[in-house]
């Protein structure tokens, strides 16, 4: 097995699918009772070792599904395993929706959150801050409640919790009533759009965009709330430039990069000339949703907002120097603030910028170079993605570090969860 990117090996010596949670109960207890580790998967979407186990690896995936709909509250519990696709087409069929989601819908929501998963839009926090409380068992084999009335810490703490606390079985979300999206694609002008993020951000509800490395061109998405229109109606379309533009005919020139690594400039210039002029309206639970056929290794970092035209002009000088042979477009993205312990928003609001590489290529130069950038001006790296932080300065980064470090240790006392990855950015 391996994770998404293929940079993952995962050779668990067994692999176990508990279909209840008395299952994953006894699958926590017989490993604590024999003094083995062990790890969960969701669906693998991680770019570094967290799901790296070479004993027993959990999946949920036999465990998804609704448990429970409060109407009046508008809040939904489903089990640790659902995917997001599942998760939309249920909250969907109860007239709910999540208040903001990410760029795909393939991930677990336990998986999404456990790693601070987020979208864009100054007006919502990572995917954890719609938790409002959480079931999970613990390397005990203790089933803990957590939210903000009952173990208010221990609730911060299991929002983002990379796995290390224990086995998340149960996820309550707050949700809003469903609603229709519209995002706009375009093509503009980089220094047009540096020049108004404030404005953009205030005037619509979610806004990102791409920079194409060596040119002036970005591809914004820009999405709001409508009321009228006709769901899916182009989807045909879409379904099709998205396929063909951004996946078959880039992976091709992903392939000529890495063979002419001389011609990466050509090929960012000739995917920067077909951004999409493409509205795709649809249920909020269709929109974000991207298919990625073709293979990368990502870093993001998350930089306070503040600072983010500061480090972008950096991260711009860098990758025009011409010092690495890369060509994917760099994301931005925004995220408001929280106050959950281990999560790269913590006390800020923040910009989010995320670099990419074809995962045939070696990513180590160019991402070692821009996170010298981003942590100049605090930055945090996002939990699912490549960085090369350790304990020591993930504890530096991270105000709540100690708290969540000691709640850790009181919910895993003997280190179950732990693997060699989690041991050098947690454990001192
Ligand atoms: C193509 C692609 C697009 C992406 N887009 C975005 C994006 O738009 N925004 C963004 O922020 N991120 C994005 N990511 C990153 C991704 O959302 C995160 O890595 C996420 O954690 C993956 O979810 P997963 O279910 O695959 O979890 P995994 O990668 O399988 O696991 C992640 C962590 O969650 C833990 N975990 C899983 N299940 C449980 C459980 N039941 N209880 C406790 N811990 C658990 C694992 O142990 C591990 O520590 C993207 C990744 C890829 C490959």
């Amino acid at each position: 097995m391996t994770n998404w990117a293929g940079n993952v090996a995962l050779r668990p010596s067994h692999l176990a699918y508990p279909a209840t949670e008395t299952e994953i109960q006894n699958l926590v207890l017989k490993a604590a009772n024999q003094g083995q580790k062990i790890r969960v998967i969701g669906t693998g979407h991680s770019f570094t070792d967290l799901c790296k186990t070479e004993q027993t690896l959990v999946s949920l995936d036999r465990y998804q599904g609704l448990v429970a709909v409060d109407r009046a509250k508008g809040q939904a519990t489903v089990k640790g395993g659902t995917k997001l696709k599942l998760l939309g087409e249920l909250l969907w069929g109860e007239g709910l929706a999540m208040e903001n989601l990410g760029d795909i819908d393939v991930q677990s929501i336990a998986g999404t959150i456990s790693t601070g998963t987020h979208g864009t839009g100054t007006a919502f926090g990572t995917i954890s801050t719609q938790v409002v409380a959480l079931k999970f068992c613990n390397g005990k084999g203790e089933i803990k409640r957590c939210s903000p009335a009952e173990f208010p810490d221990l609730f911060k703490a299991a929002q983002v919790s990379l796995g290390a606390l224990g086995i998340i079985t149960e996820v309550t979300l707050r949700c809003v009533p469903s609603y229709k999206l519209l995002i706009k694609n375009r093509k503009e002008e980089l220094d047009s759009v540096l020049g108004s993020i404030g404005e953009r951000n205030r005037q619509n509800r979610n806004f990102e965009y791409y920079w194409f490395p060596y040119t002036q061109t970005v591809w914004t998405k820009t999405t709001n709330v409508v009321e009228s229109g006709e769901p899916d109606r182009d989807n045909y379309f879409n379904y099709l430039s998205e396929l063909i533009l951004e996946n078959y005919s880039f992976k091709a020139l992903c392939e000529l990069a890495r063979m002419f690594p001389s011609q990466n400039k050509l090929v960012s210039r000739i995917t920067a000339q077909s951004v999409p002029t493409m509205d795709k309206l649809s249920h909020s639970h269709k929109v974000f949703a991207t298919t990625r056929l073709v293979k990368f290794k990502e870093m993001e970092y998350n930089v306070p907002a503040a600072a983010y035209p500061e480090v972008m002009r950096a991260v711009i000088r860098l990758v025009n120097s011409e010092q690495f042979a890369i060509h994917f477009p760099i994301e931005n993205r925004w995220v408001k603030g929280d106050d959950i312990f281990m999560s790269p928003a913590y006390g800020r609001d923040s910009a989010y910028i995320a670099c990419h590489v074809y995962s045939k290529k070696d990513s180590s130069p160019y991402f070692e170079a821009l996170e010298s950038i981003f942590r100049a001006y605090g930055g945090r790296p996002h939990w699912g993605k490549l960085h090369t932080l350790t304990q020591r300065e993930v504890a530096d980064a991270y105000p709540k570090f100690a708290e969540f470090d000691r709640i850790r240790k009181t919910q895993d006392p003997d280190g179950i969860f732990l693997n060699a990855y989690l041991k050098k950015i947690l454990d001192q």
